[in-house]
C-alpha cells in the first residue's frame, strides 16, 4: 500500500474473483458463467448502439427499464440498472447501512457482502448457516439489521421458497431485506412479486448467468419507488453513466428473446441434473442446488486436492479455504460436453471410485 492510501481502508479486504488463467484452454467452470453465447439480439442492438459511442449514455435507461417493466409488469419507477449486480448490492449498503444500522447474512454466502460492508463502514453480523446448509429463517425474525440473503444462496445452491423470504420480509418491517436472485432462474421463485405488498424488499438480478451476458456488466434492483429512489440518489452522486450505450441496448435484446433465454436455463437444468447423478454414482456428497451450479465433496479425498489435479487436466472449479467449505468444490453447469470431461476427469483421481 502507498503511503497515500486512506487508513479508513486499513482493514479492507477485498474481494477475490474467481481465476481467469491464460496458461491453457481450460474448462471454464469456475465462475457460474454460462456455457452459450448471448441471444443473437442482444449482439445485434449492442453492435448498432456501438455506432453511437461518441454521446453519452442514457441516465435515466429509459428503454430498457421500459421494456423491463413490461416484462417484469412492474412500474417504470420501481427498476433500476447498474453495473453488474456488484454495483447495486453496493448501492444498497451504501443507502441502507450505516454504523447504526448494520448489515446481517449467512455465514456462507457470497463473500461480496463483508467486503461491501467493509468498505462502507458497516458493522455486520454472520449468521451461521444449519449443519446442512440451510438458512434458519428465524434467525432473521426482526434483527434490526439490513439483511442480505442469496436465493439461491452460493456456493450451495441451496433455495428458500417464496413462502419462507415473505416470512423474512414481514418479521422486519422496520429494515430492508435485500434479495440476490443473481441464480434464481435455474430452479427457484423469484420474491419480485411481492414489492407490491412490502415496502422494505429490495429485489436484486443479474444478466451474468442466465442471460449470458457477464461480460456486459448488467444487474437490476427491483423495489418499491421509495426505495428506487433513494439508490438512484446514491447512483447519481457516483456515476450518473454507470451503463454504457451497448449494455444497455443487448440487455433489452435479451429481453425479448425469451425463448432463447428458457432454452439455454432449461439445458442448464439438465446438465445439472445429470451431473448430480454421475457425481453421487462416483460417491459425491452434494447439496440439493436449485443454481448454475453444484457443490461437491467426496468422503475419500480432499476437497483442494480436488480442485488442483481437475486444473492440472485444465478444468478449473472454485475452491474456497474457508474451514465449514474447504472438502468442497463449486462447480458451474457447462455445456453437456463439459460436464461429459468432467466427469471423466473426476473417474480418473486416485480415491474417487473405490
Ligand atoms: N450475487 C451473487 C450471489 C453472485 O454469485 C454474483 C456473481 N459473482 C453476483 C451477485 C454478482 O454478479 P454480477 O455483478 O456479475 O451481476
Amino acid at each position: 500500500m502507498s503511503r497515500f492510501f486512506s487508513e479508513k481502508y486499513d482493514m479492507l479486504v477485498p474481494y477475490v474473483p474467481g481465476e481467469q488463467p491464460k496458461d491453457m484452454q481450460y474448462v471454464k467452470l469456475n465462475t457460474n458463467e454460462s456455457p452459450f453465447p448471448p441471444c443473437e439480439k442482444a449482439a445485434e442492438y449492442a453492435c448498432k448502439a456501438a455506432k453511437r459511442l461518441q454521446l453519452y449514455s442514457d441516465p435515466e435507461c429509459r428503454d430498457l427499464t421500459k421494456t423491463a417493466a413490461e416484462y417484469f409488469g412492474i412500474d417504470k419507477d420501481e427498476i433500476i440498472f447498474t453495473n453488474g449486480s456488484d454495483e447495486i448490492l453496493n448501492f444498497a449498503f451504501m443507502a441502507f447501512c450505516d454504523k447504526n444500522i448494520p448489515a446481517a447474512f449467512p455465514d456462507i454466502t457470497y463473500g461480496f457482502y463483508p467486503v461491501f460492508a467493509q468498505l462502507n463502514g458497516v458493522p455486520y453480523e454472520e449468521i451461521p448457516l444449519k449443519d446442512d446448509f440451510s438458512i434458519n429463517i428465524e434467525d432473521y425474525f426482526g434483527i434490526e439489521k439490513t439483511v442480505f440473503i442469496a436465493n439461491p444462496n452460493a456456493p450451495t445452491g441451496i433455495a428458500l421458497s417464496v413462502g419462507e423470504i415473505e416470512q423474512i420480509v414481514k418479521n422486519n418491517p422496520g429494515n430492508v431485506v435485500v434479495i440476490d436472485e443473481a441464480y434464481v432462474d435455474f430452479g427457484a421463485e423469484s420474491a419480485v412479486r411481492l414489492i407490491h405488498k412490502y415496502d422494505n424488499l429490495l429485489v436484486v438480478q443479474t444478466y451474468s448467468k442466465s442471460r449470458s451476458m457477464a461480460g456486459a456488466r448488467l444487474g437490476f434492483g427491483i423495489g418499491c419507488k421509495e426505495l428506487i429512489r433513494d439508490l438512484n440518489t446514491v447512483k447519481y452522486s457516483t456515476n450518473p453513466y454507470n451503463i454504457n450505450s451497448m449494455t444497455m441496448a443487448a440487455g433489452i435484446g435479451a429481453l425479448e428473446d425469451g425463448e432463447y433465454f428458457r432454452k439455454c436455463c432449461d439445458e442448464i437444468i439438465k446438465n445439472r441434473e445429470w451431473t448430480t447423478e454421475q457425481l453421487k454414482k462416483l460417491g459425491f456428497i452434494m447439496t440439493d442446488s436449485s443454481a448454475n451450479f453444484v457443490f461437491a465433496r467426496h468422503p475419500n479425498v480432499d476437497g483442494k486436492e480436488i480442485y488442483l489435479t481437475l486444473k492440472q487436466k485444465g478444468i478449473l472449479v472454485r475452491h474456497f479455504d474457508k474451514e465449514r467449505l474447504k472438502q468442497y468444490n463449486r462447480i458451474t453447469i457447462g455445456s453437456a460436453e463439459q460436464m461429459r470431461i468432467l466427469t471423466e476427469a473426476l473417474k480418473e483421481i486416485p480415491g474417487v471410485i473405490k
